[in-house]
């Protein structure tokens, strides 16, 4: 046993923790947990817990479903809404699936991302990321909206009717937003900034940066302690797209850089806006792959909503200083400051799954980096007022408009197809054609009203 793993289980023995959850995500980015008894962990650490692969979307085929699932004692944790008034303590581990023969598991994200990050430790580049997360909260549990199968569906009902930056005196935000804070620092997890954002009821928090496994592990845990503050609150919490069409979708701007050792590698005194050859490679990567990864980084027919509706999320793929009417924006620098340089993707949404969207992401900046792909004039203007004769003549391309565009240009990807291996690259794909079968033979309520009246 290595020291890690030596301190997990001393810390158990003196927390008094009767439950450890072995926590992993699947290809949506959905949290599974299995809780396992102390006494388990010792083989859990040397060959993994066995599970039922085939149980959980996209891990396993039946035929081959016996999957093990290894613990990172790097990631333990005491998770703080338990273990009070003398209840059984519980801990957290985020874990490693493998296969039976201690193979990493080929429907593992975790593991794609982590694979992505040593091909840009071979070019000596760490990759650090800081999201900020945007959610709404709504009144009562989502039944109240969604009802029985087949019933009628009413728009969720927002906590408050404030918007941006707005202070809510005595409001359920700002309460929330404490308790949920002060629950994700006992976490480990260090929040910078958190604020009411543009719709009602909606609020943003964001996260420290960290190297990216650290920031999507941090992601999991960000919506599991959301939900859990939100339901002890009353509310509840979604990171649904684009849940209310008349107000702002949510996103997950992710803010990305690149450091070479302890030097920022997207930092160059001097250069425009300080930014560096590295960089500039970096955004062009980013902006010439975006139509092949949005699937990734807007998985549902409901992230096109948002993406396609106004409220600063971008459709543009274009970039600019201190702009944010782009897919990319290079916050304003400040001079001299070399730690900051970074530039934030804006099309990420919060329902993304992180180890997938930030390894896409910087699969397509590294080879923008390796090939030196030239970056064009950043926009000055707000793209997304131009005209469609305007966006060509400044070469200003679009991202796909609907989850069926996104598969198609999905498809023929060598870069995804790369980054997430075949198998997964395969299953991602069957899943969304799947998703957009459905969603295709729906009627909805915007046809009723349009045409029965009329035809
Ligand atoms: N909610 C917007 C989005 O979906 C972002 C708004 C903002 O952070 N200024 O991207
Ligand atoms: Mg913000
Ligand atoms: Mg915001
Ligand atoms: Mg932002």
């Amino acid at each position: 046993m290595d020291r890690q793993q030596e301190f997990v289980l001393r810390t158990i023995e003196e927390r008094d923790i009767r439950y450890v959850r072995l926590w992993f995500a699947d290809v949506l980015g959905s949290l599974k947990s299995v809780a396992v008894a102390p006494a388990e962990l010792e083989s859990a650490f040397a060959e993994g817990i066995g599970f039922d692969g085939s149980a959980i979307e996209g891990l396993a085929r039946r035929s081959e479903s016996d999957m093990l699932a290894r613990p990172d004692p790097s990631t333990f944790q005491v998770l703080p809404w338990r273990g009070e008034d003398g209840q059984a303590g519980v801990a957290r581990m985020f874990c490693d699936i493998l296969t039976p023969d201690g193979e990493p598991a080929l429907a593992d994200s975790r593991n794609v991302l982590k694979r992505t990050l040593s091909r840009a430790a071979e070019s000596g580049f760490t990759f650090y990321t800081h999201p900020e997360i945007e959610f709404y909260l709504f009144r009562g549990t989502p039944a109240d909206s969604v009802g029985a199968e087949g019933g009628a569906v009413h728009a969720p009902v927002p906590v408050d009717t404030m918007g941006y930056f707005d202070h809510v005196p005595g409001g359920t935000g700002q309460d929330f937003r404490r308790a949920a804070i002060a629950m994700l620092e006992a976490m480990g997890i260090s929040v910078e900034f958190s604020h009411h954002e543009g719709g009602p009821g909606q609020n943003e928090i964001d996260l420290r940066y960290a190297d990216a496994l650290t920031t999507a592990d941090n992601v999991m845990t960000f919506r599991t302690v959301v939900k859990e503050v939100a339901l002890s609150e009353g509310v509840y919490a979604s990171f649904m797209p684009k849940p209310l069409a008349d107000h702002p979708g949510s996103g997950m701007h992710t803010h990305l850089s690149l450091f070479e050792g302890d030097r920022n590698a997207f930092h160059e005194p001097g250069a425009q806006y300080e930014l560096s050859a590295t960089a500039r490679h970096f955004i062009a990567g980013l902006l010439r792959h975006a139509p092949e990864t949005c699937l990734i980084t807007s998985q549902f027919v409901n992230s096109y909503k948002r993406l396609w509706g106004g409220s600063e999320a971008p459709s543009d793929i274009a970039w600019g200083h201190n702009n944010r009417s782009g897919l990319v924006r290079v916050p304003r620098y400040k001079p001299g400051k070399a730690q900051s340089s970074r530039v934030e993707h804006r099309g990420i949404d919060t329902a993304a799954n992180p180890y997938l969207a930030f390894a896409v992401l910087l699969a397509a900046g590294l080879k923008g980096v390796a090939e030196e792909y030239p970056l064009a004039e950043g926009a000055e203007e707000d793209v997304a007022l131009l005209t469609d004769a305007e966006r060509r003549a400044m070469g200003i391309g679009q991202l796909p408009a609907s989850l069926d565009h996104a598969i198609h240009l999905t498809e023929g990807s060598e870069l995804v197809a790369e980054t997430l291996g075949e198998s997964m690259f395969e299953h991602v794909l069957r899943n969304k054609r799947a998703e957009w079968v459905d969603y295709r033979a729906q009627v909805t309520p915007f046809e009723l009203r349009r045409f029965l009246p009329w035809l």
